[in-house]
This record gives C-alpha cells, sequence and structure tokens, in this order.
C-alpha cells in the first residue's frame, strides 16, 4: 500500500475514532503543570490527569498523534534505524473502560485489515508478560497467533514506584534477516532483541494493578489501557524504507542538507550517513521545540536543546557545512509537517531566529575548541593515555561552550575514554561557587529517571547523568 505520513497518522485517528474514541490534539512538548516531567515523552504524559483520577474525562476512550520528546534516545539517533529525539506516539487510551480484548483486536485490526494498513499478518509476533496468560491466551486463541510467535519478555512490565502498574505486550514487523545487524543464529535476534530485523512498533500497556507500600499488587476496580506506536517506524515498513530516515518524514531535510553540504550525498559513507540523520533528527526536535516554548540555555530544558544544537553543528562541520545552516532547514521541517502541525511554519521567524542565534554563538567559539581538544586528543596519544582528564573536559564545557557529551563523543571517536568523576567534582565545585553567589539557584526538579520515560519497562537506560549535573550551572 502507497501512503504518505500524513495520511498514515489520520488513518489512525480515523480508526480510533470509528471505535468511539475522542481525537485530542497534540499538546505542546512542553509539559503542563507537571513538574515531573523534562519533556512530554509519549501519549500518556499528556493525558495524566485521567489516569490517576485528579479529572474524568468526558469520553473514557480518547485517541492522538502525541509528539514527544525522549533525551534518553539521543545517543542512539543515527545509529539505530529506528530512535529520534523527537517522534510522534500514536496512542489510543481507556480510561476504565474497555480492556485488554478490544485493546488487541483493534491493534490487530488496525495493523492487517486490508481496509487499514493491511500488513501481511505472518510478519507480526508479539512480546507477553510471562504472567499475562489473558493476553497470550488472546493473541493465540481469538487472534490466531501461533505460539512460538508469542513471546515471553520479563520485562514486558510496567510500572512506577507504587502506583498503577501491569503487564505490557509489544507488536513488532519481520522485516527480514536482510535488514539485521546481528547474524541468524545470534540469541538476541528475536522479536524484543537487540537488532534491526524485529521493529518494534506497538506497545500496549494495561494498567490493572495498584502495587502498595507493602509490595503486593491489588487488581484496580477501573483498568486502563495505554498505547502507544512510532509514527515513524509504522511508516519506514509501509514505505519499506531501510530506516525510519529515508521516509517522507525526513528525507526532504536530508535532501535540503546535501545541498547545502555540497560535498557529500546520502548513501555515501556510513559516517557521513549518521551525520545526515543526527542533522534531519535534531532539527525537528529544536524547531518543534522552541515552537512550543522552550529555549536554549544552560539548564534544564535548554541545555537539551542548546546541546542538540551544537552536536547538529557539528555534524554539519562533518559535511562541510562551516556557517549556521539549522535555521534554514525549520521551514523544511515547518513544510513537512504543516498538515496536522501548523505550528512551525506560523512560528517560522522567530524559530529561524533562535537558532541562527544559537549557532552564531557557537560558531564564534567552536574551531578554536576543536583546535584545542584535537590537541589535547594529540598529547594523550603521544603519552599514551586512554583517558581525557575532567579538567580538560570542565574547561572545554566552560570557556567554549562545549556540551560534555560532545567532547566525549569526539573523544571517543578517537579511541579514548574520558574521566567522568574527574568532570564532575569540576562541576561540583563550579556549583558550590555558583551557590555562594546567588542565595537561591532557581532549578528544575529533577525527574527520576521512570518518570521521564514513564512508558518504558525494561529497557529504559536512565537519564544521561551528566546532562542532569549540567542543569545547575
Ligand atoms: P525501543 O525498545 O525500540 O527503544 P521502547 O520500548 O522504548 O522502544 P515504548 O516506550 O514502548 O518504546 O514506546 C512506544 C512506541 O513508541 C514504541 O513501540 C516505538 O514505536 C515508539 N518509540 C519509542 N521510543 C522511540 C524513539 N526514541 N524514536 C522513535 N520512536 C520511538
Ligand atoms: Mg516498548
Ligand atoms: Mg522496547
Ligand atoms: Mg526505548
Amino acid at each position: 500500500k502507497q501512503l504518505t505520513s500524513t495520511q498514515i497518522r489520520q488513518m489512525f485517528l480515523d480508526f480510533f475514532k470509528e471505535k468511539g474514541h475522542s481525537v485530542e490534539p497534540s499538546a505542546s512538548l512542553v509539559p503542563f503543570e507537571d513538574p515531573t516531567l523534562l519533556w512530554i515523552n509519549s501519549g500518556v504524559a499528556t493525558l495524566k490527569k485521567y489516569f490517576d483520577g485528579t479529572i474524568a474525562p468526558e469520553n473514557p476512550r480518547m485517541t492522538n498523534a502525541q509528539k514527544s520528546i525522549r533525551t534518553n534516545d539521543i545517543e542512539n539517533v543515527g545509529k539505530t534505524a529506528r530512535h529520534h529525539t523527537m517522534f510522534e506516539m500514536l496512542g489510543n487510551f481507556s480510561i476504565g473502560d474497555y480492556f485488554k480484548p478490544e485493546a488487541i483486536h483493534w491493534a490487530w485490526e488496525f495493523l492487517t485489515d486490508e481496509k487499514w494498513i493491511g500488513f501481511d499478518p505472518e510478519k507480526l509476533s508479539v512480546t507477553v508478560h510471562p504472567s499475562d496468560a489473558e493476553a497470550r491466551r488472546i493473541w493465540h486463541e481469538e487472534i490466531g497467533l501461533p505460539q512460538e510467535r508469542i513471546i515471553d519478555l520479563e520485562g514486558n512490565f510496567w510500572e512506577i514506584g507504587v502506583g498503577p502498574s501491569g503487564p505490557n505486550t509489544e507488536i513488532f514487523y519481520d522485516r527480514g534477516q536482510e535488514f539485521n545487524d546481528v547474524a541468524e543464529d545470534d540469541p538476541e535476534n528475536f522479536p524484543g532483541g537487540e537488532n534491526e530485523r524485529y521493529l518494534e512498533i506497538w506497545n500496549l500497556v494495561f494498567s490493572e494493578f495498584n502495587h502498595t507500600e507493602e509490595g503486593t499488587y491489588e487488581p484496580l476496580p477501573h483498568k486502563n489501557i495505554d498505547t502507544g506506536m512510532g509514527l515513524e517506524r509504522l511508516t519506514s515498513v509501509i514505505q519499506n524504507t531501510k530506516t525510519n530516515f529515508e521516509t517522507d518524514l525526513f528525507m526532504p531535510i536530508i535532501k535540503a542538507t546535501e545541498v547545502m553540504s555540497g560535498q557529500f550525498t546520502y548513501g555515501q559513507s556510513v559516517e557521513t550517513d549518521i551525520s545526515f540523520k543526527v542533522i534531519a533528527d535534531h532539527v525537528r526536535a529544536v524547531s518543534f521545540a522552541i515552537g512550543d516554548g522552550a529555549l536554549p540555555s544552560n539548564e534544564g530544558r535548554g541545555y537539551v536543546l542548546r546541546r542538540l544544537l551544537r552536536r547538529a553543528v557539528r555534524h554539519g562541520k562533518k559535511l562541510g557545512i562551516d556557517k549556521p545552516f539549522m535555521y534554514e532547514l525549520v521551514l523544511v521541517v515547518g513544510d513537512i509537517m504543516k498538515d496536522f502541525y501548523p505550528e512551525v511554519l506560523a512560528q517560522k521567524d522567530f524559530i529561524q531566529k533562535v537558532i541562527k542565534t544559537e549557532e552564531e554563538r557557537f560558531h564564534e567559539t567552536i574551531n578554536e575548541g576543536l583546535t584545542i581538544l584535537n590537541g589535547i586528543l594529540a598529547d594523550a596519544k603521544k603519552n599514551n593515555d586512554t583517558q581525557i582528564n575532567g579538567k580538560d573536559i570542565f574547561k572545554l564545557y566552560d570557556t567554549y561552550g562545549f556540551p560534555v557529551e560532545l567532547t566525549e563523543e569526539i573523544a571517543e571517536e578517537a579511541g579514548f575514554d574520558v574521566d567522568h568523576a574527574g568532570f564532575e567534582e569540576e562541576m561540583t565545585a563550579q556549583r558550590e561557587r555558583a551557590r555562594a553567589a546567588r542565595a537561591s539557584v532557581e532549578s528544575m526538579n529533577i525527574q527520576s529517571g521512570l518518570l521521564t520515560d514513564i512508558n518504558v519497562s525494561s529497557e529504559f537506560v536512565g537519564y544521561n547523568q551528566l546532562e542532569v549535573t549540567s542543569e545547575l550551572v
């Protein structure tokens, strides 16, 4: 089936509308009245007030396409086929209304019915929690999936400490061994393993227990459904592209970047492709985030934007782009997304100005900083050091505006470790000085790792510690 990403998004919302759901708007990436979250990171994050019972929704069935940002996936961008910083999560939700059977049947109908996506059912497999006999039974007896394509996964349990919790089931699309990055006989070569063959497209969470202070799991009187499917991944399977980046959601950005580079084209080498992908990903995230009211700064959300922009600028340099360019790509992002998200084009002048200013600021010092870093790396090589010390990393951060993650990435590419502990010491000392200078440091409440990624169970890797420490500066 030939479908554009715009059609796919709309099809999802239409499907669930037909099943009695209210279509909720895509909310701002900046959480509203929720100090526990840095960014909206899933569809459910904007509906928390219904899930925790604070407010009763008019309709217990809701659906949305929600822009989301996940900082824990920054390092994955461009390396895996499927991870972005900003992506869209397609979701359907039930607040004490329908439960497992409907959630599973509708997901299957949407994905396999010819009237909708029409995937070949043979390509799909699922994971379930080992304790969730009900989900396994529905997949096997009602949907007809063979037992061997229903895989038990211990990690398929969703909880955020005390409170509502429950098992989840994830749906995987088999792209075939030719898409894989591990061998056929690799133990990770299964749906739910670390591989690029079986692509996780949809996660259905069954919130059915109350995890009590005593550590027991009591059945909830009102059970909820929370699902999330990545639009970019679904689109990549439908458009049959190698990664999410060759879909119509990203390719126009990559094409525009090729023109600016004038030296490199996409598909030429693994290394330059990573740069094209990072740029395409990051420009979307910063354009939307700035449109939603975030601004580059040295703390919290602003630091994430600064880090993304500076990382993209460095990848631009790798493609031979030596002047501000990200701001020009804002127009391409706005154009791709305008049907569902008019806000980027509507605010293009402001977004471009913020990005351009930030790029210019970084350009003023980046070459000097890079020269110094290259000198440090050369010295380290000469001395047979394996590690770059914390003082040097701090200086690059403090004087040249190099996000520590950037220094780290460059050092690691050159084969060195970095002295995290030493860097942290310098940061602590700096923080103490800042604290002494200012009576009160206004800082964001750092979210706990689990809240950052409310929808994730086992794979959650934790909020980047270095990013956290940098927030207070
Ligand atoms: P993965 O294991 O691939 O990292 P996940 O299990 O962390 O994904 P969930 O928390 O289950 O992801 O989110 C629901 C859906 O959102 C996923 O099935 C996927 O389609 C999509 N998704 C999650 N993280 C990203 C991301 N960083 N970029 C693009 N899509 C994502
Ligand atoms: Mg998942
Ligand atoms: Mg997963
Ligand atoms: Mg993940």
